[in-house]
């Protein structure tokens, strides 16, 4: 998540064509008549931009005690999961509410080239002028879509995806005027105060399926001023005393008997910037005719399209000596050819189906799937194989991708940025309540976390406390 200021000029002016008086229990209420009332009600927050970090440093300084008490935390201490390639919000957060991974759902960054190949539109996710895009790109996909396909009910307490659910919160003009005075506290706030309203002016019998509640200060801050900043610190102690009373509600009705899973997870993990390189002069000054989508710690690139195999992975390789760029990977035909910081190496896709994806993988002579892929964390990053094959395998995929170097951004002036294939970027915790996981050995996908949702089978997640 991220807004540029003249798009958040934008959008206060869009907003305040829409604004409603309508909240969403009367919407909820009004919607509901003609569907299946739930036995059990999952609620998902999802704290954009929470690195397991941030997370860790407040609870070791006892600064988040309504989040260690309703979740448990034993000695502070958490699950993660791990978020998908590119380390970004619209990817990552499509991934959670499709419960499909890149290739599946297709939104390969917060940018993406759309349209005739030959004169390519750039749509920026992060534009709120692009809200209505980015639901209509995921509208059948969404667990939403889904479960309102079996009649079953679902609410989207975020400002940005909504696709499918039964109610969302309405468009809302003091937002948008909040998040231009960076007053997130504000937009957070008004995020749970819908949730509460929803909680209590429904009965717990009457409560939906699924309730998504975004929240967005975190990420915001994190980007202005760095993920350790203790503004961006002490904005979780703001939020943990926020959520004070809708676990209060949450708890009272488990009390009476309601089953409800709680579950609390981020988009992606932060990374401090230490540097800034402007990537689209350089490509302006050295190669012109190679066109690039640049999202902050990463970059398209589409290659002229006469370029041999052979020019482009020169034009790789010199790119990794002269720049910060730290890896390169470029798709030709059924191979992804890596150039890592000490290492150059080659990934097949292998027409094999595994579970979860329609290809094997071929890496350095090992055909696995690629979940089982030994990825070499401490060269790539973890989870690094099974990400970028995800990546490049979807529909519309860039010729190649280049990586920054850890700290480097490629664009932007932000303090805090993410999208890479660090640690520090892929790593989300994972918060549950009245569910465990089945393998806790094993690292969730991002993907995976809501599965169990909509399914009979409740792999990955198992229920009860
Ligand atoms: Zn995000």
């Amino acid at each position: 998540m991220h807004f540029r200021i003249q798009s958040l000029v934008a959008f206060t002016f869009f907003l305040s064509a829409c604004v409603s008086t309508f909240t969403v229990s009367d919407n909820y209420e009004a919607k509901m008549g003609h569907t299946t009332p739930a036995k059990r009600t999952v609620i998902l927050f999802l704290i954009d931009g929470l690195a397991p970090e941030i997370l860790s440093n407040q609870l070791e300084q006892n600064k988040l005690p309504e989040l260690q008490k309703f979740f448990a935390l034993e000695q502070n201490k958490f699950a993660t999961a791990r978020t998908v390639f590119p380390s970004l919000t619209y990817p990552s957060i499509t991934s959670v509410l499709t419960a499909m991974p890149v290739f599946a759902h297709g939104l390969t960054g917060n940018k993406m080239r759309v349209g005739n190949d030959n004169d390519p539109d750039v749509v920026d996710f992060a534009s709120p002028l692009s809200i209505t895009k980015v639901n209509d790109l995921i509208k059948g996909k969404t667990l939403f879509a889904r479960l309102t396909a079996q009649r079953r009910q679902s609410v989207s307490l975020a400002h940005y995806f909504y696709a499918g659910a039964t109610s969302s919160i309405p468009l809302d003009l003091d937002s948008g005027i909040a998040y231009l005075d960076s007053n997130y506290t504000y937009v957070d706030t008004k995020i749970l105060n819908f949730f509460e309203a929803l909680l209590t002016e429904n009965t717990p019998e009457q409560w939906p399926e699924f309730i998504f509640v975004h929240l967005t200060g975190v990420d915001f801050l994190a980007h202005e001023l760095g993920p350790m900043a203790s503004v961006t610190l002490d904005y979780m102690h703001i939020l943990d005393n926020k959520l004070k009373a809708v676990f209060a509600h949450i708890r009272k009705a488990e009390m009476n008997g309601k089953r409800v899973v709680t579950l609390l997870t981020a988009d992606h993990g932060f990374m401090t910037v230490k540097q800034q390189f402007d990537f689209t002069n350089y490509l302006n000054n050295t190669a012109p005719t190679v066109k690039t989508v640049v999202d902050t710690r990463f970059a398209e690139l589409y290659f002229p399209k006469n370029w041999s195999g052979f020019e482009r992975q020169t034009f790789l390789e010199r790119l990794l000596k002269e720049s910060p760029v730290d890896m390169s990977v470029q798709r030709l035909d059924n191979d992804l050819w890596l150039n890592g910081p000490s290492v150059q190496t080659k990934i097949s896709y292998v027409g094999t189906r595994c579970p979860g994806t329609p290809y094997a993988v071929n890496f350095n002579g090992n055909v696995t799937c690629p979940e089982d892929c030994p990825s070499h964390p401490e060269i790539y990053g973890p989870f690094f194989v099974p990400n970028i094959a995800s990546f490049f395998f979807a529909d519309k995929h860039p010729d190649a991708v280049v990586i920054a170097k850890p700290g480097t951004i490629l664009n932007t002036q932000n303090k805090g940025e993410h999208g890479g294939a660090t640690a520090q970027e892929v790593f989300v915790p994972l918060l549950m309540r009245n569910a465990t996981l089945s393998h806790p050995e094993r690292t969730l996908p991002s993907y995976e976390i809501l599965r169990f949702v909509d399914r009979t089978s409740e792999y990955p997640v198992k229920l009860g406390p």
